[in-house]
């Protein structure tokens, strides 16, 4: 690679390492976050950087599941696909992009439908099933939702579109792989299609990305050699391979030398031919993709073969046969390596589930803390101001200080858990006990007057006072006091646990072990 080439190597990493950083920002929505992550998918993939790509596209996907935005969901299964294809899991990616349509139709979302269709039609491409390809192509051109591609602001889908309209057409005619029936439809829409991407390529053809002109060069090439205009066909060739020289994306380069190496030999020129295509095996070898590797070499056997020099076609032949049997093992190498990626992210969700479970919980008892409390404090009192009001009562165990100073720290720890066990048992699934802190409790009883909180409220007394101890410690005895008070709307969320308080602190006063309403003693 040349100097410039590392040079955008690095820039090329530092924008990754940007978008990775956009997506785990915490500020950020969730479809920035999404769009971030799709982005550093891409941008992996072009750097060849197969662990990243999978990890950043699974992210997408999560984050994209967490919104209910169905067009956010097709963007990122389609990227996942992407990923999936490029460490060679096809079927993984043909399931995602079969998800993605499935989205997209069932959302009427007409663009995520055109997303789909380009980006399968383009995996087809890539594993060289120009058939399937064509299908996904004119499945979407015959659908209602063909209209998505005329739109403004789906132009760069439109002209992905094409390019593949062009490749697959092409290569299908070249093939004689129509029906003759077939041909003179896709004839005409081959041409129609190569002069939407022709008028494309001479407007903004010096200012396209590396990427995007390579796609043009390779579809138009094709399409002047279907056409039989060869002088066309090498002069794109030539600038296809002067345009990606530079462009230190890995395969670019070589895909580039490949595609004229076929140039070449449509022309007679073998020995072009057989340079073009020696160099590009010499390329991929110094670069992570075999695949092209194995490409390259098979088109430099099938140039030997055609200039009659069959020793070296065989022994080109035999390399493949070598190089194939490597790439099956790192084929399950990095299958291995991606399962670890799927594998990792599952453990970090459940790790992040865990944390913030625990953050609502408290450590000791297990039972739900203030931070729980006064949430659900919040959506009564929204309820309590429309006219539903609730009660709260505050609890705090007796003499639990008593306990500790004679029966021990850990005995005291015992009944703070036994406590919240006995008194969960007494409560019904809707209403709710959280720790305060210490030994002091908040009973939450949702849409409930407060006589009848009080009533639950002797209950959970007499549960507590007359459950046996003698597990935790022998001749154990606990009990504790309760100050009821209504959340009705009258006083906000700090009154009624100041009034539930001050009712607390006349049950102890009043003798512990009772329950004392805000309005009087029970
Ligand atoms: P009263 O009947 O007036 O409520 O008396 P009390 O002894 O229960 O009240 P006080 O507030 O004086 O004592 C509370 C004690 O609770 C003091 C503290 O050591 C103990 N405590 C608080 N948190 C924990 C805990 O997590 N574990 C244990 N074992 N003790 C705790
Ligand atoms: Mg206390
Ligand atoms: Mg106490």
């Amino acid at each position: 690679m040349t100097a410039p080439g590392h040079r955008r190597m690095a820039t090329l990493l530092q924008e990754l390492n940007v978008l990775r950083a956009q997506a785990a920002a915490p500020e950020a929505s969730a479809e920035q976050r999404v769009l971030a992550h799709r982005d550093a998918t891409y941008l992996a993939i072009d750097l060849k950087d197969l662990a990243v790509a999978m990890e950043q596209a699974l992210l997408c996907v999560r984050v994209a599941h967490s919104t209910d935005d169905a067009p956010l969901q097709v963007k990122a299964h389609v990227t996942l696909g992407l990923a999936l294809m490029e460490v060679f899991d096809d079927q993984g990616a043909q399931r995602e992009f079969a998800t993605a349509q499935a989205l997209a139709e069932e959302a009427g979302d007409a663009r995520g439908v055109a997303l789909v269709a380009v980006n399968a039609s383009h995996h087809e491409l890539e594993r060289r099933n120009y058939r399937r390809a064509a299908r996904y192509l004119e499945d979407f051109t015959t659908s209602p939702y063909q209209a998505a591609l005329r739109r403004p602001d789906a132009r760069s889908l439109r002209q992905t579109f094409y390019i593949n309209v062009v490749v697959a057409i092409a290569e299908l005619l070249m093939a004689g792989d129509l029906s003759p029936v077939d041909v003179p439809r896709n004839e005409a829409y081959l041409q129609e299609a190569a002069a939407e991407v022709a008028r494309w390529y001479r407007r903004e053809g010096p200012q396209m990305p590396p990427q995007d002109a390579a796609a043009v060069l390779d579809a138009l090439t094709r399409h002047a050699l279907w056409s039989g205009d060869l002088g066309a066909a090498m002069i794109m060739a030539n600038d296809h391979v002067r345009i990606t020289q530079d462009a230190s994306l890995p395969v670019l380069y070589g895909r580039a030398l490949l595609d004229r190496s076929r140039v070449h030999a449509c022309t007679g020129d073998l020995i072009g031919a057989m340079r073009d295509a020696d160099h590009a095996v010499r390329y991929f070898e110094g670069t992570v993709a075999g695949l092209w590797a194995v490409r390259s070499r098979e088109t430099l056997a099938a140039a030997y073969a055609r200039a009659g020099r069959y020793r070296e076609a065989f022994e080109t032949q035999l390399a493949v046969t070598r190089r194939v049997e490597e790439l099956y093992r790192d084929y399950h190498q990095q299958r291995a390596l991606v399962s670890q990626v799927e594998q990792q992210a599952r453990e970090a969700e459940v790790r992040a589930h865990a944390l913030s479970e625990a953050a609502l919980r408290d450590p000791l008892t297990g039972a739900p803390n203030r931070t729980v409390a006064m949430q659900v404090l919040h959506r009564l009192y929204d309820r309590a101001q429309r006219g539903q009001p609730s009660a709260i009562a505050l609890l705090d165990l007796d003499r639990f200080k008593g306990v500790n100073d004679t029966h021990g720290h850990l005995v005291g720890d015992a009944v703070l858990i036994e406590t919240v066990r006995l008194l969960r048992s007494a409560l019904s699934e809707h209403e709710l006990l959280a720790r305060l802190g210490g030994e002091e409790f908040i009973v939450i009883f949702p849409e409930m007057a407060i006589e009848a909180a009080a009533e639950r409220c002797a209950h959970l007394r007499d549960t507590l006072h007359r459950a046996s101890w003698d597990a935790v410690a022998p001749g154990l005895g606990i009990s504790g006091s309760f100050g009821v008070a209504a959340l009705d709307g009258g006083r906000d969320i700090t009154g009624t646990l100041r009034a539930a308080d001050r009712a607390l602190y006349e049950a102890k006063a009043a003798g512990r072990n009772r329950v004392v309403t805000a309005a009087g003693v029970a």
